[in-house]
């Protein structure tokens, strides 16, 4: 019997380290898959998706650029995706794809659990509204957070991410030049793309929107959390994250989507974080 295929497709995928995070997974559960790369752009999202399920692709991630195009291809989606409206793990059936999303749940595990943090009642400032932020933003709200204040470059995504929450009470979407009256917060996650900018852009916060003993996520990891986790710490913020303990902990869940098995996530964590070369929790 030929080796069950699952791939990551996106656009550009060529440095991630989901191959590696699931071949780690498959020798620890010996689980036999064989995980790939499929570059597509957004023209070539769709044949790219028909192609993997002919040649009987059985799972597959999904990044950006494509996790609502992911959402609109599938025949079902599971509760978290659709409140999330965003894909990001598919499961092939016998008559078409299931949609689910693990993002959130990976980044609520790596902060409570790896990093010890109690989210509930906190005040979050959640910086983006793209497929990250709709991705995570319904499992913050599950653990309990007090309040979610979205912000991000494009307002009319602001106000669509909040209005498909819809959670009045505790989600206010705002623009960044509004945020220096909000007050501060407990906790701020960024999940925009600007630390990939070929220009290093910077976000327009205010470093006293970051409360006492307030603590900064960068969902990004690697080179592209440098400057983000630099402004945190310039703050003073408490502990400072990036999102590489998201990205073992989604995968994990993916893991556990497609083979009804969850993988222990601490040693592929360590390789990667000691690989990395930072550290990002002070
Ligand atoms: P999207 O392309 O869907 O969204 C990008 C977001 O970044 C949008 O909110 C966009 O704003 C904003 N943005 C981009 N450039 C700028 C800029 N110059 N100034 C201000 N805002 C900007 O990407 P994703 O949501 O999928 O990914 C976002 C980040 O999260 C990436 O760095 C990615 O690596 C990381 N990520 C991490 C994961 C993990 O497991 N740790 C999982 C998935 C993503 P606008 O709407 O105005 O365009």
């Amino acid at each position: 019997m030929p080796t069950p295929r699952f791939a990551l497709i996106g656009h550009p995928v060529a440095h991630s380290l989901s191959p590696r995070i699931h071949a780690a997974f498959a020798r620890q559960t010996g689980i036999a898959m064989d995980y790939g790369l499929i570059d597509a752009t957004a023209e070539e999202f769709d044949d790219a998706l028909a192609k993997f399920a002919a040649a009987g692709g059985k799972g597959a991630n999904v990044t950006l650029p494509h996790k609502a195009r992911a959402a609109a291809a599938c025949e079902s989606l599971s509760d978290r995706a659709r409140r999330c409206g965003v894909v990001n793990t598919l499961t092939r059936t016998a008559t078409g794809w299931a949609g689910d999303n693990t993002d959130g749940l990976g980044l609520v595990r790596d902060l409570t659990d790896r990093h010890g943090q109690d989210l509930r009642g906190r005040r979050v400032l959640l910086i983006g509204a793209g497929g990250v932020a709709h991705g995570v933003a319904p499992a913050l709200l599950d653990a309990g957070i007090s309040g979610l204040m979205i912000v991000n470059r494009t307002d009319s995504r602001t106000d669509a991410l909040a209005d498909l929450l819809g959670d009045p009470a505790r989600v206010h979407p705002r623009n960044f030049a509004d945020l220096h009256t909000q007050g501060v917060f407990d906790l701020i996650i960024n999940a925009t793309s600007i630390g990939h900018a070929a220009d290093g852009g910077e976000l327009p916060l205010p470093q006293s929107l970051i409360a006492p003993r307030g603590d900064v996520v960068d969902l990004g990891y690697g080179e592209a959390s440098i400057g983000f986790l630099a402004w945190a710490r310039a703050g003073g913020a408490d502990q400072m994250m990036d999102g590489l303990g998201m990205l073992v902990e989604q995968a994990a869940e993916s893991f556990n989507v497609w083979h009804g098995v969850r993988p222990s996530t601490d040693e592929i964590y360590a390789e990667l974080r000691a690989e990395s070369g930072l550290t990002t929790v002070a």
